[in-house]
């Protein structure tokens, strides 16, 4: 845990108790602060007690003694409307923050020579953070990775000299961290998301290039600017003094990072040499890892790591868990979970990726359905169908893609594992992307993931292929 002693002797209110924000409230405590905390579920309140905080209704409190209110990314702070403790803090003036704000005015007083890498963007940000993180500690030095990917920043080993700190931030976090100027600064990408919580495309946009335009004082800003929004941001940032480093996985750009034919390629003042190669790496086939990798690479050139240790983290790096991730082999088959697409758009990253595709999707369908995926239909050979969205993709398929409604996952690996197997192609995939939620017959999507996994890895002949894909419900790699 960081202790954070910036609030010292002062009084702070902790509101959203989740992992997070017990985090929070244990850090502060042990920074010397005094706190109150307060959720609006009881049983949060009561396990909080438990634990040894002093919990308070903050609508009873007297506000003119709190210095700060430490919020948890998930409540609302503007939209749809602020939430009842958010008005209450405005009203009295309190400000209005998050863990990742107390991480970094905490660095400000001790962890000043902690370089911190934090990324945003809407999509990419987990699998930039793991490889970014991934590629640090492959260089020897030590990586620290928090933030939104699951680890809350205050349970990251406290401050110590040329500790590295990746983080990967959520638009709402960014909103509550006004002082996160990062040595560098990723924006992946912008498009539609979230707008529930944002409002509108140019609040949404204008919130996630707060990150890469707050770099601090000689930081750099690594943008991927394949979306009119990260342009604009690019050139903005750039205006106003800072040193952007521009990637693109659809143009060549004249200073930053570009892909081209599995290579990614360094740009200054237009001169241009190959500095990775992606070719053969399987944890990041398709051309939105290679605007990940570029990303990742722009950071890691920035810290200071050199070409070649770079290029042997990309070949070690294992992926993420329940995205393109590789989990078992059986003689050609290579089986793929890639639970995590939840939607088309998602999973048409997937299947741009193989080819010969042994397709296992449904689950609880979303608005739109896969008729967006038509022009991939080629590469499939055969489609599992399961959950409520079965009927609803047999329709769309029929025709243009043989199909079998099999129902249940386990029915699935055994179609598909049959069909691959009889299929005589040289590389066919089962791939297990569902362009759809998973809340019809599992928790989530990493549950959904491991349920498939497990099932590939039961099927006799397979061997594993990531030596975390036994593990436990889902966690990240
Ligand atoms: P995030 O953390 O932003 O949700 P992840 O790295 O977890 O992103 O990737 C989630 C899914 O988003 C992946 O399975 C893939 O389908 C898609 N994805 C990943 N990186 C990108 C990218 N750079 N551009 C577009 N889509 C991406």
């Amino acid at each position: 845990m960081i202790p954070i002693t910036v609030f010292a002797g002062r009084k702070v209110a902790v509101f959203g108790l989740g992992k997070s924000g017990l985090l929070s409230a244990g850090a502060l405590t042990q920074g010397g602060a005094e706190v109150v905390v307060f959720d609006d579920n009881e049983k949060s309140v009561a396990e909080a007690q438990a634990a040894g905080y002093s919990a308070q209704n903050l609508r009873e409190i007297d506000w003119r003694g709190i210095a700060a209110l430490v919020l948890a990314p998930g409540v609302p702070l503007t939209h749809p409307t602020p939430h009842w403790v958010v008005a209450l803090a405005r009203k009295h003036e309190v400000e209005i923050i998050g863990d990742i704000e107390l991480f970094c005015r905490e660095r400000l007083v001790s962890g000043r020579d902690c370089p911190v890498i934090a990324i945003t963007g809407t999509n990419g940000k987990s699998t930039t953070t793991a490889l970014v993180t991934h590629l640090i500690n492959a260089a020897g030095r030590d990586a620290q990775m928090g933030g939104n990917i699951g680890v809350p920043v205050l349970a990251l080993a406290p401050f110590a000299p040329n500790r590295v700190y990746v983080l990967e931030v959520s638009s709402y976090q960014i909103d509550l961290s006004p002082s996160l100027h990062p040595t560098v600064g990723i924006l992946t990408n912008v498009s539609e998301d979230h707008l529930d919580r944002h409002g509108s495309m140019e609040n949404y946009a204008a919130i996630k290039a707060l990150l890469p335009a707050r770099v601090e004082q000689g930081g750099t800003a690594v943008i991927g600017v394949d979306d009119r929004w990260t342009r604009e941001a690019a050139m903005r940032i750039e205006r106003a003094g800072k040193k952007v480093m521009r990637v693109s996985v659809e143009t060549t750009v004249r200073d930053g990072y570009y892909a081209e034919g599995g290579r990614i390629v360094a740009a200054a003042g237009g001169k241009a040499h190959a500095v990775a190669q992606l070719a053969g790496i399987g944890s990041l086939r398709g051309a939105h890892n290679a605007q990940n990798a570029a990303c990742a690479i722009a950071a890691c050139v920035a810290l200071g790591i050199d070409l070649p240790t770079i290029q042997k983290g990309l070949v070690s790096f294992p992926g993420l868990a329940h995205r393109m991730q590789q989990v078992g082999r059986k003689g050609n088959i290579l089986y793929v979970n890639d639970s995590k697409a939840t939607n088309a758009d998602s999973a048409a990253k997937a299947l741009s990726s193989f080819h010969d595709i042994f397709w296992i999707a449904g689950g609880k369908p979303k608005s739109g359905g896969i008729a967006s995926l038509a022009e991939f239909f080629p590469r499939i050979r055969k489609a599992y169908l399961i959950g409520e969205a079965a009927q609803d993709f047999a329709k769309t398929l029929e025709g243009q893609v043989p199909y079998e409604i099999v129902g249940v996952m386990s029915a699935a690996v055994d179609a598909a594992t049959r069909d691959a197997e009889a299929s005589g192609l040289k590389e066919p995939a089962v791939l297990l992307s569902p362009a759809c939620a998973s809340f019809d017959q599992y928790p989530n999507f990493e549950v959904r993931g491991k349920a498939f996994t497990d099932l590939v890895l039961a099927v006799p002949g397979v061997s594993s292929l990531s030596p975390q894909a036994r593990g436990e419900g889902g966690e990240r790699l």
